[in-house]
């Protein structure tokens, strides 16, 4: 932009009056012919309901939008109403988020609603203070609720946002510090736009979906072109810099289809303290990090069998799974269990009828083990 400044002691790029009144709407027209139409939205000139942007924002954290939309519509279908989902069975959450993946989300979501319809008689609160003391609703999700719901001039930075911003003002700061450069940036916009916070942030999301991309941005189609410091560099796409990748450790592990004479199978609801808690499970040993695989992992040789099965009796298919998480690689290999006794199942663990073993109820990691095993 012409007349952004940085000062050399705050490192702080200033932009003026001007300046952001213009950029600001050229956005908001753009936005007005070519907004998405997605399930959250709003009609035009309405603003959203709070229940749609809470359950939308908490589920696109990490994950896409198409790949959203069907599971927003499941919840919305199911669950009408906010103090409808604080009335349901936790365990039918869990079972609905089942493949969304970052199972926490879910297990706060519920705490969230049934802390809403209770306490709040089933109204979300407007201010992004008061947003952000609620389970699961961090600094983003409360300045979109409040931007999008309650059109309050917050600043909203998602990852869409983040890439615009850093491509406009050519940050080179690498990721993840140049985040807040790029907030600071950003809040030069929204703070100014008092009367539609919640379409200014939509219209910046729906440019860094549809045109700023992160690979071959639409720059002739940008409503925003002509003060992009990027694409006046040529270095659009090389912005915002990411962080350099990290090795990921490498983990092992048991999992087991046991099988009683009733022709039941054993699944686990997994520890709210394990990963993937309060999900639906096959049973599993711990998941052991191989040797030599990260800087501190001391690793082990081989993960322990779980105690509850007769170790000699346990059958090696030789097959297995593999699943990335974000944070580490896991292998585990499969074993087959005949159960002599249909008897009782410890703590978390429950007899399921073969024939009601749903895939789809289980998240990915284990889906794939019931795939080959059902
Ligand atoms: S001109 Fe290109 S790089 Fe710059 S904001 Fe628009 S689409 Fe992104």
């Amino acid at each position: 932009m012409n007349d952004c400044k940085m000062t050399a002691k705050e490192q702080i790029i200033k932009i003026s009056e001007k300046k952001s009144k213009s950029f600001r709407g050229q956005m908001l027209a753009w936005y007005d012919k070519h907004r998405r139409t997605i399930p959250w939205r709003a009609p035009e000139g309405e603003l959203s309901d709070p229940y749609h942007v809470w359950l939308s924002e908490i589920m696109c954290q990490q994950t896409t939008v198409p790949a959203v939309i069907p599971y927003f519509l499941k919840f919305i279908q199911t669950w009408p109403t906010i103090t409808d989902l604080a009335n349901a069975d936790r365990d039918d959450v869990m079972k609905a988020w089942a493949g969304l993946g970052y199972y926490a989300r879910a297990r706060n979501l519920h705490k969230c609603a049934k802390l809403i319809a209770d306490d709040m008689s089933g109204s979300f609160p407007q201010s992004k203070a008061e947003l952000q003391s609620l389970p699961g609703i961090g600094d983003y999700t409360s300045a979109a609720i409040a931007a999008i719901a309650f059109n309050k001039a917050e600043t909203v930075v998602d990852g869409n946002i983040e890439r615009v911003m850093a491509r406009q003002f050519n940050i080179q700061t690498p990721m993840p510090k140049a985040k807040k450069e790029i907030k600071q940036v950003a809040a030069q916009f929204f703070e100014r736009e008092k009367a539609r916070p919640g379409d200014f942030a939509q219209s910046l999301m729906d440019l860094g979906s549809a045109i700023c991309t992160p690979k071959n941005p639409k720059c002739s189609l940008c409503p925003v072109v002509k003060t992009c410091a990027a694409h006046k560099h040529g270095n659009a796409e090389m912005l915002p810099i990411k962080a350099p990748k990290k090795t990921k450790p490498q983990k092992r592990g048991y999992i087991y289809w046991i099988e009683n004479s009733d022709n039941q199978v054993l699944l686990h609801t997994r520890d709210d303290n394990q990963m993937l808690g309060g999900m639906l499970a096959l049973p599993c040993s711990d998941w052991i990090e191989e040797a030599g695989t990260s800087a501190k992992g001391k690793g082990a040789t081989k993960p322990a069998h779980v105690s509850f099965i007769d170790q000699s009796a346990v059958i090696n298919t030789q097959q297995h799974i593999r699943h990335s998480f974000t944070h580490f690689d896991l292998r585990l290999d499969i074993f087959r269990y005949n159960a002599p006794l249909c008897g009782t199942a410890n703590d978390g663990y429950h007899w399921v009828e073969r024939g009601d073993i749903r895939a789809e109820n289980f998240p990915t990691v284990f889906k794939k083990a019931v795939a080959l095993c059902h």
